[in-house]
């Protein structure tokens, strides 16, 4: 593991990579009390030419930069951070699978660590970075569509709020809406927001609909970075991708419960999926709402984009097409 750390005092120490082994902290950490905590996802994977390759890494550093920012965590070099943990995948390269549907888990994570349990901006923080193995997400396998709860009972982040950063307080209380979604036989949550029920994330994945729009034209949608939404890796290159091909229009706009209950009864609707590092993309099947399950058309429709999206950004991650989205670690 890596571990860096930091203090008023001192400014950040030495880096160090170690042996993986717990923490010691202060009972009083301010991370344990106030959830002055904040983390990262990324991966690496072992391409077809065994060379070992990280997807738009820069782009986490610079989600986690936000989120210590937000933090009143201390602000760091995002190219120093992502030198070290290039040379953390680098001592740990032998637990890069060896596997074109594996890959390692990066998780930086970034802890207020000051013993005191003053609500205020910590004078000490830790950050380290751990590693592991992980097979493919969904146990149901690949192309096994989701079924989602809609339930505007619950809300994941308001305007005004933090759902636009990656920190550990806004996941925790996702845990018990997320089991509510299996006790009702579903697999994930779909989360609205608002008066007008508005759809934005499913799960801890961005939301892409794509479909023909009212004006008749093949439209990509997925809602607008207006606070609520976490600023995903995926998502981006979804839109990047989408908008080079030039095959169908982009968008990012909201969208609500009931325009999207409207498409689907229109047959407008092709696909539904959600994109997150964790599984590039996944279908969704099925949405249960206010007691009714409408189901969603992805899987009849190929699903065509979902496919094309899952093949385009998996050959970029194995090295099977080459570009400088994937760096060689
Ligand atoms: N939304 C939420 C709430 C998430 O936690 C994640 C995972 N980081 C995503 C979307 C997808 O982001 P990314 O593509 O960077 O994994």
């Amino acid at each position: 593991m890596l571990t860096i750390n930091w203090s008023e005092k001192s400014g950040w120490e030495t880096p160090e990579i170690k042996p993986f082994q717990n923490l010691s902290l202060h009972p009083a950490s301010s991370a344990l009390h106030y959830s002055i905590e904040l983390f990262e996802g990324m991966k690496a994977f072992r391409g077809v030419d065994n060379h070992v390759r990280l997807f738009r890494p820069m782009l986490n550093m610079e989600r986690m930069h936000r989120s210590a920012e937000r933090s009143c965590l201390p602000l760091f070099d995002k190219g120093e951070l992502l030198s070290c943990i290039n040379k953390l995948v680098e001592v740990d390269q032998e637990w890069v699978p060896y596997s074109q549907d594996a890959s390692l888990y990066i998780r930086p994570t970034f802890i207020g660590t000051e013993p005191s349990l003053g609500v205020s901006r910590p004078g000490q923080a830790m950050l380290f970075v751990i590693v592991g193995p992980v097979g493919p997400y969904f146990t149901t396998g690949f192309f096994n569509p989701v079924s989602l709860l809609a339930d505007p009972a619950f809300v994941r982040a308001c305007k005004g709020g933090v759902g636009a950063y990656k920190m550990g307080g806004n996941y925790g209380p996702t845990i018990m809406v997320q089991t509510e979604a299996v006790k009702r036989g579903c697999q994930q949550v779909l989360w609205l927001y608002g008066e007008e029920e508005e759809i934005t994330e499913v799960g801890t994945m961005n939301l892409f609909i794509y479909w023909t729009n009212e004006k008749g034209e093949r439209e990509l949608l997925t809602p607008p970075l207006d606070g609520i939404i976490l600023p995903g890796v995926t998502r981006q290159s979804l839109l990047d991708l989408g908008r080079s091909w030039g095959d169908f229009k982009v968008t990012e706009r909201t969208m609500s419960m009931k325009e999207l209950l409207g498409a689907l009864d229109a047959g407008r609707v092709l696909e539904v999926f959600g994109a997150g590092t964790a599984c590039v993309v996944c279908p969704v099947g099925s949405i249960l709402y206010k007691g009714k399950t409408y189901p969603i058309p992805t899987m009849q429709n190929g699903p065509d984009l979902t496919k094309r999206f899952h093949k385009e950004l998996t050959d970029i991650q194995y090295g099977r097409k080459p570009s400088e989205w994937a760096p060689l670690v």
